[in-house]
């Protein structure tokens, strides 16, 4: 039966039987036992599913996995440790050393570090193209040895839309998928897989958990890419895998399997970085209303920006929903019920008046998180940016008065309120 991306939110994934619990149980156990010996060595060969260690599977992410995949239209999915953790997993299990990435520019700081420098030192290249580059521009990033392209639907901090389709198409003209990083819309916003995206993957630390409770990742597959038509580009999915016998895994778990399982039963066995099934739990209670809580986060999200882009003492606004926005076309075509939480804005008066503004707020807390129940504000200039000068700053794309504003779910008027008395003081 297909459902509306509501009651997947509160009840996909895990389908309890008779008599069984109604919430997703917490499995609180690192191993699972075995009668023989035979039997376990079935699933160490990847011929039986079934548990055996939970640095690789544990029963309750696994349920909450498949919960993320019905939400995003995913064929599988697995849960990480951290948002960082599963951008890292997505791109390195089809780009090994002398690989190369092509990704926008428009990125969470975290992963701009992860693929410009860390990845970098792994003999992973990468070229970084502007969101709105020309399509010759696009085309001129991509290499012979290129495995991947990577953006995010609505970057974070600068809140540009991705184009989904034209970067999808460049990226299969190209032989290789297109890796969507959907943390802000959440897919009950936008579901990247359906505008040709062949990979999603989540920070689930922000609106996912939603309460600032549990640092999380997740990775879709969408099962669409056809890794054996590229055969030669992606041989960790196409040649045998000598650490399991020899079984290739596009062969054996075919276009809807193979990417998770390569994932999981090789980076995840290699690496850890495994969710713990607590923090999985909470993350589902969070999932359980997503929905709803979008929606909230939505609205007050265009109700600021909406107020902040008449009001005298502010300089400029970005929020991807907002009339005249150079990404509202984009949001219209890919977030047309809603976009984000987040907004972006310069107070008139520079740095100095950037501050005092940050000290006026009463509601909303000056926090480096986003996109969680509870108003948070932060001013780069004055915190994780506060050794650059203006100069510098401009250099690196922040504004020396930009503050990063994330409407959490009080009242939305209360928001406004709050953001008024503070500007009245900057
Ligand atoms: C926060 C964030 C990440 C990193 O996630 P963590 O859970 O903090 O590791 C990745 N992408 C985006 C868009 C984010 O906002």
């Amino acid at each position: 039966m297909s459902t509306s991306i509501d009651t997947r939110c509160v009840q996909g994934g895990y389908r309890p039987g008779n008599g069984e619990p109604r919430q997703i149980p917490i499995v609180q156990s690192t191993t699972f036992k075995y009668d023989t010996g035979e039997h376990m060595g079935r699933l160490f060969d990847l011929e039986a599913g079934g548990y055996f260690y939970t640095r690789l599977q544990n029963p309750t992410n696994d349920a909450v996995a498949a919960k993320i995949a019905e939400l995003e239209g995913g064929t599988a999915a697995m849960l990480t440790s951290s948002g960082q953790a599963a951008t890292f997993f997505s791109v390195f299990n089809i780009c090994e050393a002398g690989g190369h990435v092509v990704a926008s520019s428009a990125l969470y700081g975290g992963t701009y570090n992860l693929l410009a420098h860390t990845m970098a030192k792994m003999g992973i290249a990468c070229t970084f193209v502007a969101p709105d580059c020309t399509a010759e521009e696009l085309d001129e990033a991509f290499r012979p040895n290129t495995a991947c392209v990577f953006g995010e639907t609505i970057a974070n901090p600068a809140l540009t839309v991705l184009d989904i389709e034209r970067f999808a198409h460049a990226a299969h003209a190209h032989g290789v998928p297109l890796i969507v990083d959907n943390t802000f819309p959440t897919p009950v916003m936008c579901r990247p897989i359906e505008w040709g995206a062949d990979i999603v993957t989540h920070s689930t630390t922000k609106y996912m958990d939603g309460h600032g409770a549990a640092v999380g990742g997740a990775i879709v597959d969408s099962g669409n890419f056809d890794w054996m038509a590229h055969a030669d580009r992606f041989p960790g999915l196409t040649t045998p895998d000598e650490s399991y016998h020899g079984i290739v895994y596009a062969e054996k778990f075919g276009r809807g399997g193979a990417f998770i399982t390569k994932a999981t039963s090789q980076l995840m066995r290699d690496f850890g970085s495994i969710q713990s099934p607590q923090n999985a739990f909470l993350l589902n209670l969070g999932l359980e209303s997503l929905h709803v809580r979008m929606r909230q986060h939505c609205a007050s999200g265009l109700a600021l920006a909406r107020f902040l882009s008449t009001h005298p003492k502010v300089a400029w606004v970005r929020y991807p929903g907002l009339f005249g926005d150079p990404s509202y076309e984009l949001a219209q075509k890919y977030l047309p019920d809603g976009t984000c939480g987040v907004v972006s804005f310069g107070i008139a008066g520079g740095r100095a008046a950037a501050e005092r503004f940050m000290a006026g707020l009463g509601i909303a807390a000056i926090e480096t998180h986003v996109a969680d129940a509870r108003t948070c504000c932060l001013h780069p200039a004055s915190s994780t940016h506060r050794q650059m000068s203006d100069s510098e700053l401009v250099a690196a794309g922040v504004a020396p008065n930009m503050v990063r504003f994330s409407c959490g779910l009080e009242g939305t008027d209360d928001l406004i309120a709050d953001a008024a008395q503070a500007l009245a003081r900057a």
